[in-house]
């Protein structure tokens, strides 16, 4: 059924006059129901993309989905494998719970390294003098670079320090550090010699920090004193040593705390010492041989655990292994971004999350790409900075989220049309749906209305993008992350998990496997089955809403927990939110659903506004009035509360539980925050409840 709707799209029209008229129409206009609002690449983006046309995705998918395993093992064949995985069993599964354990295995009796294919096999192939990393710190004129030699070599150096300190295959290292060169070397030093490393974003907690030590028992911890995020300091040294003597408190003692001084951001005098345990990396890595044997594994070999954002409640360990992973991250980002050997690449994403791993470090370096590396925050010293560093280097594909774009869009045009952006062709969003205001003004204004916008859907669980825009194929709608990539079979059941087809709305599954796919929650395989894989047995539940329309488009619409049911209607949070940031006036929004007395649940809006607009009854009677108009009287919140901030997680989430807790004044309810990027926020919004 889907692809016969993909089928139609194809015969759309496709002259290059009738595109631009198309297209000033659909952009000019705001109307209410944005679905079937098309935005076509243009003729010249499409004639040199790698798929140019629906046709050529749909003879390509097709493939994927009927012989997965010529379709995978052709794509494989292009890596360098010390030995080729068992010809007849690219992939072995179980995803039915009732059938037995889950189990998902790819490439298996492969053995492969993925450092070896991020570096090596670039170097051999002629790239040893390319650029793999640019690094702009915080300050603008503080900057470095490494090409894929050089990068080879620092690697080498810290992989061999493990080894000498008693790294070895299969060890657990903690990786606490902020977006500094050292932090991919980590990740591929780590790789290189077989051992498990499991990266927390330089931003949690010391509390955060010790429950991940608890949990994965790390041989050694990696970090640095200091990082410098606009104006303000953090003194991450300080942090490592709360969370490592709660853990040895705890019974868990790490042994070594290899310790990178951020000279930029504090000096090593200034920094605390435990003598005995602690090391400076400039002490001791660049002494170490810059040669290092590879440490080669069986595709199936743990390659990270990485805990989960936790938006949702405790952090799940999900665990990656090495073969799937490498092919599936490698694959999406050459597909999903068009990839060319003359791109220059930049994703905003920290390497704290599962997006800075496959498509800042692995993807990225495994297709011998140029990738930029941020230290700072998108605001300092002003709100241009993006774009400033867009045309710095010359960025081509810019790959962010959108709570950055949104607050970007917040902060005024200006602050974007300051700078040329000519080099970008290509933009990218993850983490939440992004709203079609918002994918509007990604589209109209930083991309000049040239830029095709890959929406990736994902997961931390997935490894890699499952639906996705492939920008020269579609055209597209803005807010749809579009279509399935290649060997990824999404299905939308009801709630008694029965597939539905067409048009329809419901739980977002995946049938089958793919090579990206996490293998279990370390330590912990029944909440592994539990969490994914009981509610519709024999599929892999995402815990996302989507619909799909008329043409096949998917249409994220935010987590099941968070849709809220009116007087018997189902309503997305997304739905309602876009509704909302789509008034010229409103920046963001958060919603979520409270007891109703008549209703069963009603619509409670915290929403904050464009910068220097003041909160109003009328702006009040108005923001209802959009919602109205765009959904229905039916969505119309009950209760706007405005808040000059909201409570985030520190991936840019917003965290609807807390907002649940407020909305519905439990306030001694509000669990654990430690996992927001600003705690303060939450007291604010109290303070503000009934005004
Ligand atoms: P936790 O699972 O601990 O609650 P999390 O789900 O926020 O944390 P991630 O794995 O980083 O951690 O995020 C994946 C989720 O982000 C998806 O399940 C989805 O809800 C949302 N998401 C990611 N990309 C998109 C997208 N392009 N469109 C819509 N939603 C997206
Ligand atoms: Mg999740």
């Amino acid at each position: 059924n889907r692809l016969r709707h993909v089928d139609s799209m194809a015969s759309l029209p496709s002259g290059a006059g009738s595109i631009r008229e198309l297209n000033a129409v659909i952009l000019g206009e705001s109307l209410a129901s944005e679905e079937n609002h098309l935005v076509f690449p243009s003729d010249d983006f499409s004639k040199q993309a790698l798929i140019s046309s629906p046709q050529q995705y749909l003879e390509m998918y097709k493939r994927s989905i009927e012989d997965p395993s010529g379709f995978w093992s052709d794509i494989a064949s292009n890596f360098y494998w010390k030995k080729k995985w068992d010809q007849n069993l690219i992939y072995s599964e179980n995803l039915d719970v009732t059938k037995g354990d889950v189990s998902i295995q790819w490439f298996k009796g492969g053995i492969t390294n993925i450092c070896y294919n991020c570096l090596d096999a670039n170097i051999e192939s002629g790239n040893g003098d390319k650029i793999a990393l640019y690094w702009q710190g915080n300050e603008p004129h503080v900057d470095g670079s490494l090409t894929y030699t050089q990068l080879l070599h620092r690697v080498c150096q810290l992989a061999n320090f493990l080894k000498d300190n008693g790294v070895q295959k299969g060890d657990t290292v903690i990786i606490y550090l902020p977006m500094i060169m050292e932090l991919p070397i980590t990740m591929l030093a780590c790789a290189r010699i077989g051992a498990v490393h499991s990266v927390v974003f330089a931003g949690y907690s010391a509390e955060s920090l010790h429950q991940r030590v608890m949990d994965c028992k790390p041989k050694i911890m990696i970090t640095c004193n200091a990082v410098m995020r606009g104006k303000k300091t953090i003194d991450l040294k300080n942090i490592v040593d709360a969370a490592l003597l709660e853990s040895s408190q705890n019974g868990i003692t790490v042994g070594l705390c290899l310790t990178f001084e951020n000279e930029s951001a504090m000096k090593k005098e200034a920094t605390k010492w435990e003598k005995g345990r602690d090391i400076w990396w400039q002490d001791v890595v660049p002494k170490c041989s810059t040669i290092c044997d590879v440490e080669w594994v069986d595709a199936e070999d743990p390659l990270f655990l990485l805990y989960t954002s936790g938006s949702t409640g405790k952090p799940k360990g999900v665990l990656h292994t090495t073969g799937g992973y490498m092919i599936y991250t490698a694959t999406t980002f050459k597909y999903a971004f068009d990839y060319k050997d003359s791109d220059i690449y930049w994703c905003t994403a920290d390497c704290g999350w599962i997006t800075g791993h496959s498509y800042v470090t692995y993807g990225p370096l495994l297709n011998g790409a140029t990738v930029v590396l941020y230290e700072g925050v998108p605001n300092y010293p002003d709100s241009g900075r993006c774009w400033e560093i867009v045309d710095k280097y010359k960025v081509t594909i810019f790959y962010t989220a959108p709570t950055l774009v949104r607050s970007l869009m917040r902060d005024g045009n200006e602050y974007v049309t300051r700078y040329s952006r000519k080099s970008l062709r290509i933009l990218g969003s993850v983490g939440e749906p992004i709203n079609p205001s918002a994918w509007r003004w990604f589209f109209n204004v930083v991309g000049d209305s040239r830029c095709p916008i890959s929406d990736t859907w994902w997961q931390t669980e997935t490894g890699g993008f499952m639906i996705t825009p492939l920008p020269g194929a579609w055209p597209q709608k803005p807010g749809s992350a579009t279509f399935p990539f290649f060997g990824v079979q999404p299905v939308i059941v009801d709630e008694k998990g029965n597939e539905i087809d067409g048009e329809c709305s419901g739980y977002l599954c995946v049938k089958s496997s793919w090579p990206g796919a996490f293998r279990t929650l370390y330590g912990d395989h029944e909440r592994y089955e539990t969490t994914y894989f009981k509610a519709f047995p024999g599929y892999y539940f995402s815990g996302d809403g989507c619909s799909r329309d008329k043409d096949g488009y998917h249409w994220l619409t935010g987590r099941v927990d968070d849709v809220i049911n009116v007087s018997g209607h189902r309503i997305g949070t997304a739905e309602v939110e876009s509704a909302l940031v789509s008034h010229p006036q409103c920046a963001e929004a958060a919603v979520v659903g409270v007891e109703h007395e008549v209703k069963g649940q009603g619509i409670y809006a915290f929403i904050t506004l464009v910068e220097g607009v003041p909160y109003s009854e009328d702006l009040r009677k108005s923001l209802v009035l959009v919602v109205r108009s765009q959904i229905g009287a039916f969505a119309a919140p009950d209760k706007i509360h405005w808040a000059p901030s909201l409570p985030k997680t520190r991936s840019g989430k917003i965290m609807r539980r807390i907002l649940r807790k407020i909305a519905s004044r439990q306030l001694e309810e509000l669990g654990d925050t430690s996992t927001l990027a600003d705690p303060g926020v939450v007291d604010q919004l109290i303070a503000l409840a009934d005004s």
